[in-house]
């Protein structure tokens, strides 16, 4: 989708740190990570959204496809032992910044206070 910066980063137009690939999704480095590990993992499709994401078909097939990648990436993170928080902000009021689906991964120190 033009002027999507993920699907830019997807495209390959604008550069990222990535750290696993398949070929419905793609895991990379967040600019302004917030712990040793922080992740987004975003599908190559674009949903503007969890909540478009999950009301389509073919968006629930690729909800699909990125959990089962999850152990993947998670190893490949090195958080399977300490364990990690997956995060999902959706829409305005979660504080959505970027309009194309994505999934925090943070991890590697304690994480704080849960809010939930
Ligand atoms: P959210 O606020 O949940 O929509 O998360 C958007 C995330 O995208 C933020 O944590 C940003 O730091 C991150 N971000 C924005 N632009 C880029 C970029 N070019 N490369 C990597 N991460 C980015
Ligand atoms: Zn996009």
């Amino acid at each position: 989708m033009d002027d999507c910066i993920f699907c830019k980063i997807i495209e390959g137009v604008i550069p990222s740190k990535k750290v696993f690939e398949n070929e419905d999704l793609v895991a990379f480095e967040d600019l302004n990570p917030v712990a040793p590990v922080h992740v987004l993992l975003v599908p190559k499709r674009h949903f503007a959204n969890l909540y478009e994401m999950s009301s389509t078909p073919q968006g629930l097939e690729t909800l699909n496809s990125l959990y089962k990648a999850l152990p993947e990436l998670v190893r490949a993170c090195g958080l399977e032992s300490k364990g990690f928080r997956l995060i999902n902000n959706c829409g305005e009021n979660a504080g959505q910044t970027v309009m194309h689906v994505h999934f925090h991964l943070v991890g590697g120190i304690p994480l704080g206070p849960r809010i939930i």
